[in-house]
């Protein structure tokens, strides 16, 4: 069992007068590697700035091993920071830049030298020492400021957007070469992204955030696969969005309509009673299309489909108007690919797979849900 590392406890914050964060609790484990994700302006940099020291909440408590440092400045907390505009040097050599944190505390240059190749090797930029920032690509620069925050060896690394800047390709190299370097490391990593594939892609625990305030806390295949409600059900990944109607419920399980279509499933682990409504939620690789004479499933039509290598993605208008997001695996031999725009087909899902979600908790204004719910 991990201990705790960072604590924040009932964390709130205002700028003029608007909340920003909002009573938030949050204990980050040692050595994890735990992302903070969300929209723009929901509080992300606010909190990541809480715990480098440069903000102070307005209420609530911030703690590392135990101790408070609520108001302890940056410097003095075992911390580092990697911003999206790297900050480097200028004028410095990459070796320069790395070496410089450690200039500062008058280590002796010996341990500099070698403190240093071993972070420049890390970050595979060993041959590029004595280069200035300018001569080198942006992922290249990113490396460094990351040896440079490393090579100091923080308690706990914490990055804002630090691959937002690189290219598509670069921000998929450096996603797996940060995790990698996290893992030699050991060091507790806090990062922020408002990409949710990258968020499930590299961090141990995923925190997704809505106006200052936690929607979920979970591992990635949590948050995908069980949301707590609908904000982080289509916040993270693609959903579908169907209406159910209990028209049973038993000791060993319930039986909804769905768009007239009988399903009968475990209960969830909220309380559901015969005649209630339920929002039915399945990922776009959960459905898949059938022939227009296959009774198991809603009758529609075709209106998109994109080839997108190994998956085959389509949109199906249902007869209701419902919209459909199908992405399936492609397989050349079923003829069920070769259906074209406007044809009708027949969409199902292997029974077992909707995630419930209780209706009376969605709001009015239907982006602003919350709620909680687990599947028995
Ligand atoms: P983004 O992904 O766009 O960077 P974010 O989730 O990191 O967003 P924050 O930067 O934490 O969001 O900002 C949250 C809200 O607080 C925004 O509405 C922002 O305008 C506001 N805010 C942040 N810092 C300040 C400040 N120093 N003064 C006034 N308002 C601020």
């Amino acid at each position: 069992m991990k201990e705790t590392l960072l604590s924040l406890k009932n964390v709130s914050k205002a700028f003029d007068d608007k909340t920003v964060l909002n009573s938030l609790d949050l204990d980050i484990l040692d050595g994890e590697f735990i992302t903070l994700l969300g929209p723009s302006g929901c509080g992300k940099t606010t909190l990541l700035r809480l715990m480098a020291g440069f903000e102070q909440p307005d209420t609530g408590a911030v703690s590392l091993s135990g101790h408070d440092i609520t108001h302890a400045a940056p410097e003095h907390r075992p911390l580092n920071t990697v911003f999206q505009n790297y900050a480097l040097f200028p004028h410095m050599s990459v070796y320069d830049n790395v070496a410089y944190g450690l200039k500062m505390e008058k280590r002796p240059r010996d341990e500099i030298r070698q403190r240093v190749d071993e972070v420049l090797a890390m970050v595979q930029l060993q041959d590029f020492a004595r280069r200035k920032p300018h001569q080198l690509s942006g992922g290249q620069q990113q490396r460094v400021a990351i040896a440079r925050a490393v090579v100091k060896r923080p308690q706990l690394l914490l990055l804002d957007e630090p691959l937002s800047a690189l290219d598509y390709k670069l921000r998929r190299t450096m996603q797996v070469e940060l995790k990698r370097l996290q893992r030699e490391l050991g060091i507790t990593f806090v990062f922020v992204t408002h990409d949710q594939e990258e968020a499930l892609s590299m961090s141990d625990r995923v925190v997704v955030l809505k106006d200052g305030a936690i929607q979920q806390l979970g591992t990635p295949r949590e948050i995908y696969e069980r949301p707590a409600n609908l904000f982080t059900a289509r916040f993270v990944g693609e959903t579908n969005l169907f209406p159910g109607y209990l028209t049973s419920v038993e000791d060993t399980g319930i039986t909804l309509d769905i768009l007239g279509l009988s399903r009968t499933l475990q209960k969830p682990g909220f309380t559901l009673r015969k005649g209630e409504q339920v929002n039915v939620l399945l990922r776009p690789e959960d459905i898949r299309v059938l022939a227009p004479e296959d009774e198991k499933g809603l009758a529609g039509r075709i209106v998109e489909r994109n080839y997108k290598g190994s998956t085959l993605d389509s949109v199906i208008h249902l007869e209701d108007g419902t919209e459909v997001l199908a992405s399936e695996f492609f397989d050349e031999d079923d003829p069920a690919f070769d259906y074209k725009l406007g044809e009708p087909v027949r969409v199902s899902w292997v029974d077992g797979w909707e995630w419930l979600l209780p209706v009376e908790l969605e709001p009015v204004n239907n982006d602003a849900e919350e709620g909680l719910s687990t599947n028995a």
